[in-house]
């Protein structure tokens, strides 16, 4: 019998929704937040500006004067930035211009996990190139597959969610000038480490960058994502992005952070500076071994189960990320980095669990 389902894509039905289960603990270290709450001068500007406008009217059509401030910001001309709800809608509306059957997309694994899925939903066909054994880049690899398969597409997260690790400007002009595709450097965790390629744009056309408000500028609630490329890229990629895709608030609180930007930068260094304490105490601790990270957070090898150490911290009030499930990440789980009082929670809490495993297994 023909039923509706059938008209779902096949490569639809054959993949599983991105999700993440609606769990709550005090300590929340699984989405790689920034742990510090939106400094109270920035959203006092940005509400300020929200009493004056009429709500019964639509955003401007195109948000130039964001747009200028975030070219401004990124070092880039303004024509070629594009702003988006959340840096993921930026992703799906670069892929669905690029992406159809046939297409090649060279993916690093393991990564963030909706490139694969909207390559899939598209159509398109991931090439994974797994990561070396000690979780960097294989440039030789991805270089040798660029050239090989002619890729369409290449993309790169740099830092890299879920490992942390990042790909040198060096390393990344090679891969530029082998592709004769575009190459995608996702950027949504640059204010935390690794180089800013923004520089590289004049240079190469065929460059795309992903940048967010999510992670180090505190704003994940109000979805906000740019996009920096050659000025016809962009035109083309602006085709698929829904109209007034960026609410009247979000755009107010960009612009707003974008000013006052002075005020994030401390709160961004104390993350910084958490993350080598939080790794230099769990390389402390027997039964685990935390990946250097340039990032807000980091993946850890644990000796007890990932499931099973998942639950025991959220026993004790504390939701992290069981990334096991990831290529090449099975016996691996990621913190991100807290405050320095939910860090200490974590330290202590991880030093319990590992010290009565370690009784449990001497009888
Ligand atoms: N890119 C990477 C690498 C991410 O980790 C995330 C969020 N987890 C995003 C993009 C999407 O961020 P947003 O849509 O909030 O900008």
């Amino acid at each position: 019998m023909p039923t509706p389902l059938d008209k779902i894509k096949p490569q639809v039905r054959a993949i599983r929704a991105y999700t993440l289960a609606p769990l709550e603990a005090p300590v929340k270290i699984n989405q790689n937040e920034n742990p510090f709450e939106m400094p109270e001068e920035i959203k006092r500007a940005v509400l300020a500006r929200l009493e004056d406008r009429p709500w019964s009217r639509y955003p401007t059509f195109t948000p130039t004067a964001l747009q200028e401030k975030l070219a401004a910001h990124a070092n880039w001309r303004a024509d070629g930035v594009l702003a988006g709800n959340g840096s993921n809608e930026l992703i799906q509306a670069l892929l669905t211009v690029t992406v159809g059957a046939g297409t090649r997309v060279l993916i690093p694994e393991p990564t963030f996990t909706l490139y694969r899925q909207l390559v899939s939903v598209l159509g398109g066909e991931v090439i994974p190139v797994p990561l070396t054994e000690a979780l960097q880049f294989n440039i030789p690899k991805l270089a040798g597959k660029v050239a090989m398969t002619k890729a369409d597409l290449l993309i790169l997260c740099s830092p890299n969610n879920p490992t942390g690790c990042t790909i040198s400007e060096r390393d990344l002009r090679l891969l530029l000038r082998q592709s004769e595709g575009l190459v995608v450097v996702d950027q949504a965790y640059v204010e935390f480490g690794g180089e800013d390629f923004a520089p590289l744009l004049p240079e190469f056309p065929n460059l795309v960058i992903l940048r967010t408000f999510s992670k180090a500028m505190a704003m994940a609630g109000l979805r906000v994502g740019y996009l920096l490329a050659a000025p016809e890229i962009a035109l083309e990629i602006n085709k698929a992005k829904l109209p007034y895709n960026l609410n009247f608030f979000s755009i107010a609180a960009a612009e707003a952070a974008l000013e006052k930007v002075h005020l994030l930068r401390p709160l961004i260094d104390r993350i910084v500076a958490e993350r080598e304490r939080l790794f230099a105490e769990l390389q402390r601790i027997p039964g685990l071994s935390p990946v250097r990270s340039e990032a807000n957070f980091f993946v850890v090898h644990t000796r007890i189960a990932p499931g099973e150490l998942f639950e025991a911290l959220h026993a004790r009030g504390i939701l992290i990320r069981d990334v096991s499930s990831y290529p090449m990440l099975a016996g691996y789980v990621r913190l991100s980095v807290g405050a320095p009082e939910e860090n200490d929670r974590l330290i202590e809490a991880l030093r319990e669990i590992f010290d009565g495993y370690r009784d449990e297994n001497q009888y």
